[in-house]
């Protein structure tokens, strides 16, 4: 579903863009008057190309910047849960590493038994892949589940600071 009236849309934004001819802007102009849908999709075409094009090169900074400040609770939160999840992604990481390390290289032994035990018989390739699948969703469940419990904390915490700010 597309606005609220029938009419082809490629007209009203090459009006709002600027780029017909004279003859035929004139019938748009006209068609525009007597239409509200395509009138409301011009206005809002021509609003977006003025923030589009006060996007455009060494003024990009400056409205980012614009944009970040006018959504000061959001991107904060947003920040805020994104450095959580690099943090626990980078510490996760790490003690997988740490506790998994002989299970990883395992399960990497076991990818190279598949390859041989695809040679040596079906039965074998069904157990070593049984054993290594095993092992993988262990420690991507212990992973989300970690990842889970943080994001909630970090949740928590931040939906509690706004409450003791409002
Ligand atoms: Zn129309």
């Amino acid at each position: 579903m597309k606005g609220q009236c029938p009419c082809d849309p490629e007209p009203v934004f090459e009006l709002a863009d600027g780029s017909l001819a004279p003859e035929r802007e004139r019938e748009i102009r006209a068609h525009l008057r007597g239409c509200s849908g395509c009138q409301t999709l011009y206005e809002r075409e021509l609003r977006l190309n003025a923030s589009l094009g006060s996007l455009e090169f060494e003024e990009a900074n400056s409205v980012c910047r614009g944009v970040a400040m006018a959504l000061p609770t959001r991107s904060t939160k947003a920040r805020l849960l994104w450095a959580a999840l690099a943090v626990v992604l980078l510490l996760t990481a790490s003690v997988a590493m740490m506790l998994y390390g002989t299970n990883l290289a395992v399960l990497v032994i076991d990818a190279m038994n598949v390859f041989w035990g695809f040679v040596a018989g079906f039965a074998d390739v069904i157990q070593v892949i049984f054993a290594a699948i095993g092992q993988a969703l262990l420690v991507a469940l212990a992973i989300g589940a970690f990842v889970d419990l943080v994001i909630a904390a970090v949740y928590l915490a931040v939906s509690r600071r706004r409450a003791i700010e409002a």
